[in-house]
């Protein structure tokens, strides 16, 4: 079979084809690549009596063991981790390869080696945002970055870009996947991207300038931080007509989220703006997007690259593979990758609509695309409301009623405990900037109802503020990342007030715990601190 099609035909092939021509190059990549020079996975194979030949069909990839987010944790037994997972070529066993042999009669010995090199020799990195954890790298060789220029040229395809736009990098200047996807990507696709650094480095005003400047089609961005940029170009009284599209990642993206931002283009007198969603992650090495739809239409979902990596949708619980459009957890195993590999590896997000792989109802290409919402498992987290026992509240959902709410601009959860005393219950203060001339006594009212409806608990504070304070708040331009969620609560013990680890965590979390209604707090204050 010629694997090479998967790549050739990457958006055209069939669903039977992909799934066959994937077995063939994962069982490639397994015996080529991961398991004569990973050091963790030769180990793991070898424990499980696996090889590359286990694996007959993509069903058997669920003999292969997850790897998690702990599995990337230094602890005393493995301090160097992330080391351990980097792939380290022997060049004897490359030496011995009739490939190898073969390339050195036709090109010469020095050119094989600096082939190689440039296939195996980590010289570049990208890192989690983990703020509870240190940092994890993951490191790319050279042949890992044609694959970011490749996969960044097909972002760029797929969200409709054209060679004579002008975008604007808005996403934070960091070893983060999502500035470096989006650079490597536009020197691929060979169109104008002015990366400004996002707002630790030039500032709220200094992409206004940009934007004044460059008088840019697309902006790229994060979604929190791309919000406080036009509302306060709005504010500014900017015209920014020549904006068509609105890409964004780093953060998940609720509708009502794509709403305001739209109803802020309009403001700035673009009136034909595609709001465009991208999900990638640092462990992935890439960054995938949905096609533009139009004003109202529904998302198509993340539009993936057969060749260069497979998506599972397991049971967040049994670890179970689901059937495809059935909601689970996100689960990636590369195809051709090189530098630091993981296989099967749990993400923690959970995707409602799951994954298919019709043709895509709005572009036609033929791709698996990974269709609805995402919630990170790292959002649920437990709070005690009472002193009886623990309760989990998914924050997921909280996001979405707050995006949601055309009365609310940017706004802020924030978990204390009661009179910061460690012993006493938890509390949920909510920060908010309001819109639309709505009274402060309405809000409160229709935030605490939309709470109760939709999450069986409401804040025991709102406390309203103007944008500058909630700017100051969020960290807009002093930090590398928004901040919407802030938990202030002391640690007790290890497992308070930290994210639930994956495999312990529930899809959807029920709210309706007997606990909830009566304890959380009856009395809403009302504060101004602007
Ligand atoms: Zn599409």
């Amino acid at each position: 079979m010629n694997t090479a099609l998967l790549t050739t035909r990457w958006q055209s092939l069939p669903e039977r084809a992909i799934r066959e021509l994937q077995t063939e190059k994962l069982r490639g990549f397994l015996r080529h690549v991961v398991l004569p020079f990973s050091a963790h996975y030769r180990e793991l194979f070898s424990e499980h009596a696996l090889d590359a030949d286990s694996i007959r069909s993509l069903d058997d990839l669920r003999r292969i063991p997850f790897t998690t987010k702990t599995d990337l944790l230094n602890t005393s037994a493995h301090p160097q981790r992330a080391k351990e997972l980097v792939l380290v070529p022997d060049r004897h066993v490359l030496a011995r390869r009739p490939a190898t042999l073969l390339r050195a009669l036709a090109c010469g010995r020095s050119r094989v080696r600096e082939e190689l090199e440039s296939e195996y020799r980590p010289i570049f990195l990208t890192s989690t945002t983990g703020r509870s954890a240190d940092p994890i790298p993951f490191l790319f060789t050279r042949h890992d970055l044609a694959n970011l220029a490749m996969t960044g040229r097909r972002t760029f395809e797929v969200c409709g870009a054209q060679r004579e736009m002008r975008l604007l990098n808005m996403f934070p200047y960091a070893p983060h996947l999502a500035f470096w996807q989006t650079h490597y990507g536009g020197e691929a696709f060979g169109v104008f991207v002015a990366s400004t650094g996002g707002g630790k480095v030039v500032g709220t005003e200094g992409q206004l300038r940009f934007i004044r400047k460059i008088h840019p089609d697309v902006l790229i961005g994060m979604p929190t931080f791309v919000y406080h940029v036009l509302h306060q170009a709005v504010e500014e009284n900017m015209q920014c007509e020549s904006l068509k599209r609105i890409v964004l990642g780093g953060e998940k993206v609720p509708d009502g989220m794509r709403r305001k931002l739209l109803s802020l283009a309009h403001q700035l007198g673009a009136r034909d703006v595609d709001v465009i969603g991208t999900y990638g992650f640092t462990e992935c090495k890439m960054a995938f997007a949905e096609c533009p739809r139009g004003l109202d239409a529904p998302s198509c979902g993340y539009h993936l690259y057969p060749d260069l990596g497979i998506f599972e949708v397991v049971d967040p619980k049994s670890g179970e593979p689901l059937p495809p459009n059935s909601p689970g957890e996100l689960v990636f195993t590369p195809l051709d990758s090189r530098g630091t590999v993981v296989l099967r590896y749990r993400t923690g997000d959970v995707i409602d609509g799951g994954l298919t792989y019709a043709p895509c109802p709005n572009c036609g290409r033929r791709v698996p695309r990974l269709v609805g919402n995402i919630s990170r498992s790292t959002e649920v987290r437990e709070m005690h409301l009472d002193k009886i026992k623990g309760t989990l509240v998914d924050f997921n959902e909280l996001e979405h009623l707050l995006d949601d709410c055309a009365q609310v601009g940017a706004w802020q959860i924030e978990l204390r405990k009661r009179d910061d005393d460690p012993l006493e219950i938890d509390e949920l203060i909510l920060h908010v900037a309001k819109h639309n001339g709505i009274s402060k006594a309405q809000l409160t009212r229709e935030l605490n109802e939309r709470f109760i409806a939709r999450a069986e608990i409401h804040p025991n504070k709102i406390i309203f503020h103007d944008s500058d304070k909630m700017r100051a708040l969020q960290g807009v331009g002093s930090e590398l990342k928004e901040r919407k969620l802030v938990d202030h609560r002391p640690a007790l013990n290890p497992n308070s007030g930290a994210g639930v680890p994956p495999s312990r965590s529930p899809a959807r979390v029920s709210l309706a715990s007997p606990s909830v209604s009566g304890a959380a707090a009856p009395l809403i204050n009302l504060e101004n601190a602007a």
